[in-house]
């Protein structure tokens, strides 16, 4: 495939491939949605939710048809896209429980996540929307890499400014009152007077425009609670959607749309400040689409939680012009873990040796200057023994609920991406290769080291 490449970029492309004594520094910019369908995006076939913001990113990038996240739920997804490794290898099995008084919540200490990853080849970071990642204070993001804060350290958040009554977790008095916390910037709490999706678009924006003033290289973690539920919308979006009957899709879409509107504001900042050539863009959502939120999976199998693609394949695409060839469409299994494996292998950031990642440099596989798949399999499990699968080429061995009574199910995605077929146990000796080699990567996971959401009452 041939594309020109403009001055600025070729340099960054050569830099990147003439050798590992070469790197360099390009800005990255993460845009995480939370629950939002593999349907849901126009470069996966949406028809009644226009993204043509987060669209333009597979045009102007890559789309991957098979990009994975390692988890079909928020907490222990976003654990692994954070550091680049399967969130098992730390114990990061479930949503954690909101407990600032535990300061075993959240990413262990011995783990590095992106910012911190990145601060030593001096990048400044930024996190922007939802935490999720523990909420005592040595888990707080500035305390953990990042540079700057504007969010909730929770799993989900109320989206109307009225609505955020609460000054701070001390002041919730039942399960599910944290989602009406004041915003955080930093370690101080604020008042916001917009839409939570159009405040968090603004704080990212600040945060690019500040950046950009300095030397440093920034990396911007800009993790959307949209569209998690509750499911609300304000008449700037929800007027774009009068024609969907369903009134849950309609708020659902207008959620979507809030969001594509804040990706159309970040692109935008990056082309006004000349930085667009220079950063990679990466967008993506932390888990398929949920059963409550009226988000869409098709033609996958499953939603949010389930162990079939619908819960585990998300719309993925990212954008390095002049770099990533435009309009690609990679198909071969890529995974969330890869975004930090990317940014690392481009910066030739130090990776500590006894906790290598799980995630690897696309680059290589994107430009075309490596052939083969940049995983030999996947891998995914959940607490106990209730559900686990693996991918390897187009074959999947799937247990989506108990594992243990030998509900194995195997499918070629390549033919059945709807996972239908089931293919054993006519197919037994690919279920016993599958097998085996998960319980070589499940004998490497560790217990968790914290109750799971729900698990404890802390006031
Ligand atoms: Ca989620």
């Amino acid at each position: 495939m041939k594309f020109l490449l403009p001055p600025i970029a070729a340099t960054l492309f050569l830099a990147c491939t003439v050798g590992a004594s070469t790197v360099t520094k390009p800005n990255l910019v993460i845009i995480l949605t939370d629950d939002q369908g593999y349907a849901d995006v126009g470069f996966n076939g949406c028809t009644d939710i226009p993204t043509p913001h987060i669209d333009s990113i597979a045009d102007l990038g890559g789309r991957f048809s098979n990009g994975y996240v390692t988890h079909p739920v928020c907490g222990p997804s976003r654990a692994a896209l954070l550091t680049g490794r399967y969130q098992g290898r730390f114990g990061f099995n479930t949503n954690p429980s909101v407990d600032p008084d535990n300061p075993d919540v959240g990413i262990p200490h011995d783990q590095k996540n992106i910012a911190e990853v990145l601060s030593k080849v001096g990048y400044t970071s930024a996190v922007i929307g939802k935490w999720h990642m523990g909420s005592h204070p040595d888990h707080h993001p500035l305390s953990r890499g990042f540079d700057y804060f504007f969010g909730f350290l929770t799993g989900g958040h109320r989206y109307l400014p009225g609505e955020l009554t609460l000054n701070d977790l001390s002041e919730v008095k039942q399960d599910w009152e944290w989602y009406k916390t004041r915003i955080m910037e930093n370690r101080e709490r604020v008042d916001i007077d917009d839409y939570l999706t159009d405040a968090l678009t603004d704080a990212g924006v600040r945060f690019i425009r500040r950046a950009a003033q300095s030397d440093k290289p920034f990396m911007l973690y800009l993790a959307y609670n949209a569209p998690h539920t509750p499911l609300q919308a304000t008449e700037k979006y929800l007027s774009r959607f009068r024609d969907i009957r369903d009134e849950n899709r309609r708020i659902y879409a207008a959620m979507v749309s809030a969001v594509d509107d804040g990706v159309g504001r970040v692109l935008e900042t990056l082309r006004d400040l000349g930085l667009e050539d220079n950063t990679i863009v990466a967008f993506l959502s932390d888990n398929g689409g949920a059963r409550n939120n009226a988000s869409r999976n098709t033609p996958l199998r499953g939603f949010k939680s389930d162990f079939f693609d619908g819960g585990l394949r998300v719309p993925f695409a990212m954008m390095w012009p002049g770099v990533i060839p435009p309009g690609l469409q990679y198909d071969k299994p890529v995974i969330s873990l890869d975004l930090l494996g990317t940014i690392a292998g481009v910066t030739g950031a130090g990776i500590d040796p006894e906790r290598p990642l799980d995630g690897v440099n696309l680059i290589p596989y994107l430009t075309g200057e490596q052939d083969g798949a940049p995983h030999q399999a996947l891998y995914w499990r959940a607490p106990g023994p209730n559900q686990m699968a693996t991918r390897k080429g187009e074959l999947k061995l799937v247990a989506n609920r108990d594992r243990l009574k030998d509900t194995y199910q195997l499918f070629d995605l390549g033919e059945d991406i709807a996972e239908q077929n089931d293919l054993q146990p006519e197919r037994q000796d690919a279920k016993t290769e599958l097998l085996e080699a998960w319980e070589a990567w499940n004998s490497e996971l560790k217990p968790q080291p914290f109750p799971a959401l729900g698990d404890v009452w802390w006031r």
